[in-house]
């Protein structure tokens, strides 16, 4: 790619850290986001409540969600997957009141679930602080089936909905929580590019 390039629609993902006005905390990890939780933690602990949701997909041998209710907060709720995670999230925001701050850290296919179930009871995704671990894999949305795919690691991918070999573009959409996929514009096979892993 060349020097001084910059896409628009391609989300800024910052580092956790705590909102001193929120009047409630809720953190929401997977995997090794457990380490942002960690430094948080490290810097301070506020005085208004404080729950975590985590779920153990990508995690490593290091045991985050142990250490943070050993450590610093007991108010965990540990997930073995990010299916369950997303439905204790859903259940417990419409208890939620104003003041509420949402943080989550994972993976891109996390972080923008995360948003749209908070989207339906009205936090919208600028108010939630973001951060990017675990894996760049990216959630892709075919622009001729409206099929989207998770966690793809290629540049170039055969859509499961409809077989149309696609090229994911750069072009994010917050709504969809996806890039775009459109078909490879190849006169014949010779002409496709090579298929590599770009979003490990
Ligand atoms: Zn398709």
């Amino acid at each position: 790619m060349e020097n001084g390039y910059s896409i628009k629609s391609k989300p800024i993902y910052s580092l956790l850290l705590w909102d001193d006005k929120a009047l409630f905390h809720m953190i929401i990890v997977q995997g090794l986001g457990g380490m942002s939780v960690l430094k948080m933690f490290q810097i301070k602990f506020p005085k208004n409540p404080v729950i975590i949701f985590y779920s153990k997909k990508y995690m490593n041998e290091v045991d985050y969600p142990k250490l943070i209710n050993n450590t610093y907060c007991n108010n965990i709720l540990i997930n073995e997957n990010d299916d369950d995670l997303f439905f204790a999230v859903e259940n417990m925001l419409p208890e939620m009141f104003m003041g509420l701050r949402i943080y989550v850290v994972g993976s891109e296919n996390f972080i923008w679930t995360v948003s749209k179930i908070a989207d339906k009871y009205g936090y919208d995704d600028s108010n939630i602080i973001k951060e990017l671990t675990n894996t760049l894999a990216r959630s892709v949305y075919c622009t001729h089936c409206k099929l989207i795919m998770n966690d793809i690691n290629t540049n170039i991918i055969k859509c499961f909905g409809c077989n149309k070999v696609l090229i994911i573009r750069e072009h994010f959409s917050r709504r969809l929580g996806a890039y775009m996929g459109v078909m490879v514009n190849a006169e014949s096979a010779y002409d496709f590019p090579k298929v590599e892993e770009i979003f490990p």
